[in-house]
């Protein structure tokens, strides 16, 4: 969902307005401004026949007198968010269906689920640019012109829905100039360096992710997260193990460590017996792994370097070793092993692995009634409050928490098998039918997600270790996709899915994962 951002979205780059100098800046907001105002009074083709209205409250109106058919009434019936409304309007358009098509429709599943619906049809629709909510609410002041019998309260409710749409807008134009800004920046590398640069404009938006990526790696500089992840006893004994057990694999080999953190691995790399170990970090955890690497005497076997694994040079041509500890929240959050796989790519012999090499994807299901209350029933009563809309927000999150072995109700299923020595960067993301075998007789009220982990080829003593609900939690927890609504379940029955996963294309270390499940399609990000 998120390539398609209105209403209140930043929009595509191709519906950007041109690239300014910077300049004349404020003449340019005025100039949005305006446009956007404009909005509200832009003509408006009937979504029923080819008359041209001159405004989307004037349509809506000839939709109720005309056509006999009250979108608001449709919206409301169907409980329709911002995505179910822009669906439902180009649906209408795309199928040119007559008004009748809209009365009598099931609950579920609405005719136009697919996403392909989030295409808009009619270019610039102003049906789009309006918010459900306010339609329904009476409280646009597009759909509700002002009358001097209006009370007190009525137009303050409207000063505020105004106020918060100006918010909202304020909110898309600022994103807008920062795609501005963003895409001036990569304007300006294509022509300035195209010569230069290793790739081409890859270099170039290479250099606009270096933005992105900023934050990613100052929370690495910190020592907090480098402590959480050194007392992982599962997660560092097991890199520990898989080095120390198998000495043979290590003997005079040259390693990379691809993320070194404080150094940890590589130390471990040079007491199994490599010969040179090549540490890179591009957060500045790097220099205190410079300290840690002189304070035990390993300086002449470990060569650190600071820097993105993709920004580098290496001083050798090729290894014989990648480790890397690259693993995040529901294994590929993060997306960390893209540059890892860009190493092995680049560096890694022939004969070489990447360790760990082995990762699976588990999911199981979950009946913990009292974690959904905590988590979605809460929202409908705080202090005497109905905050109910808040679910919209909480429940497309994925949480990342501990799940209590006791509330699984499923057997576990893996949904995806990683080759690290094998798989390529398109296969990162996917599409997986699932089939979870329930146990219980209950309310199955989330989806767990985890992963395992493998040191296997040519091992003569294998390690693994498993981040699941049923073993020594890790600093990954579980990842947990909540249903707002439980579905009942009978122990013995088969809970047939698909889960896609799939990277935001807007911050690409984030995922997008869509569950499809009885009839229902939940996406969830994890960020
Ligand atoms: N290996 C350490 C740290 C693991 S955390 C340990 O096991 O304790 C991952 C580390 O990889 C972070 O320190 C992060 O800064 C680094 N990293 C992530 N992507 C990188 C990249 N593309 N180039 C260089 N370092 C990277």
């Amino acid at each position: 969902m998120a390539e398609y951002t209105y209403p209140h979205g930043d929009g595509d780059a191709d519906e950007m307005p041109e690239l300014s100098d910077g300049d004349d800046e404020d003449v340019d907001d005025e100039e949005q401004w305006q446009w956007m105002e404009e909005e509200d009074s832009q003509p408006v083709t009937c979504l029923f026949c080819d008359r041209v209205l001159s405004s989307v409250p004037a349509t809506l109106q000839h939709c109720t007198t005309e056509h006999h058919i009250s979108l608001v009434d449709v919206i409301r019936k169907h409980n329709l968010d911002d995505y179910g409304y822009i669906k439902m309007i180009n649906f209408i358009r795309s199928t040119k269906c007559d008004a009748s098509c809209l009365t009598g429709l099931p609950d579920a599943p609405l005719p136009w689920e697919s996403e392909d619906f989030l295409r808009p049809v009619v270019q610039d629709d102003p049906l789009l640019q309006t918010d459900p909510e306010e339609l329904c609410e009476g409280l646009s002041p597009s759909t509700c012109p002002p009358s001097g019998a209006e009370s007190h309260d009525a137009l303050q409710q409207r000063a505020q829905a105004a106020e918060e749409r100006a918010r909202r807008s304020e909110e898309a134009l600022a994103r807008a100039m920062d795609d501005l800004h963003k895409l001036k920046l990569l304007a300006q590398g294509l022509v300035l360096n195209a010569e230069t640069r290793r790739s081409g404009n890859l270099g170039a938006v290479a250099e606009l992710r270096e933005d992105e990526d900023e934050a990613y790696f100052s929370s690495y500089g910190h020592y907090s997260i480098h402590e959480e992840m050194l007392k992982d006893k599962v997660r560092t004994e097991s890199y520990r193990d898989f080095m120390y057990r198998n000495p043979d694999m290590f003997r005079d080999k040259v390693v990379l460590d691809v993320g070194c953190g404080t150094g940890i691995l590589s130390m471990f790399a040079a007491r199994a017996g490599a010969k040179k170990v090549i540490a890179v970090d591009q957060s500045e955890i790097i220099y205190q792994a410079m300290d840690i690497v002189r304070s035990n005497q390993l300086e002449d076997k470990i060569t650190l370097i600071k820097g993105r694994i993709e920004d580098i040079e290496l001083p050798v041509e090729k290894v014989d070793i990648i480790i890397s500890e690259w693993m995040g929240y529901f294994l590929l959050f993060e997306s960390m092993l893209d540059s890892v796989l860009y190493a092995r790519d680049l560096y890694l012999a022939d004969g070489g692995s990447v360790y760990p090499d082995l990762c699976n994807i588990s999911l199981a299901a979950v009946g913990d009634t009292q974690k959904h209350q905590d988590h979605i029933a809460f929202w409908d009563d705080v202090y005497g409050f109905n905050m109910a809309c808040m679910k919209k927000v909480v429940v497309p999150e994925a949480a990342v928490e501990v799940v209590n072995a006791d509330t699984l109700i499923s057997e576990p299923t893996v949904i995806q098998t990683i080759d690290c020595n094998r798989v390529c960067l398109s296969e990162l993301e996917f599409a997986s039918d699932f089939c979870l075998k329930i146990t219980n007789s209950t309310d199955c009220t989330a989806i767990v997600g985890y992963f395992d982990i493998f040191f296997d080829k040519g091992c003569s003593n294998k390690v693994m270790f498993s981040t699941g609900p049923q073993v020594t939690k890790t600093h990954w927890k579980q990842t947990i996709f909540l249903l707002e609504r439980p579905i009942a379940v009978q122990a013995g029955e088969e809970l047939r899915g698909k889960i896609t996963v799939r990277k935001n294309k807007k911050d690409p270390r984030s995922l997008f994962v869509t569950f499809d499940l009885r009839d229902r399609k939940l996406t969830y990000s994890l960020q």
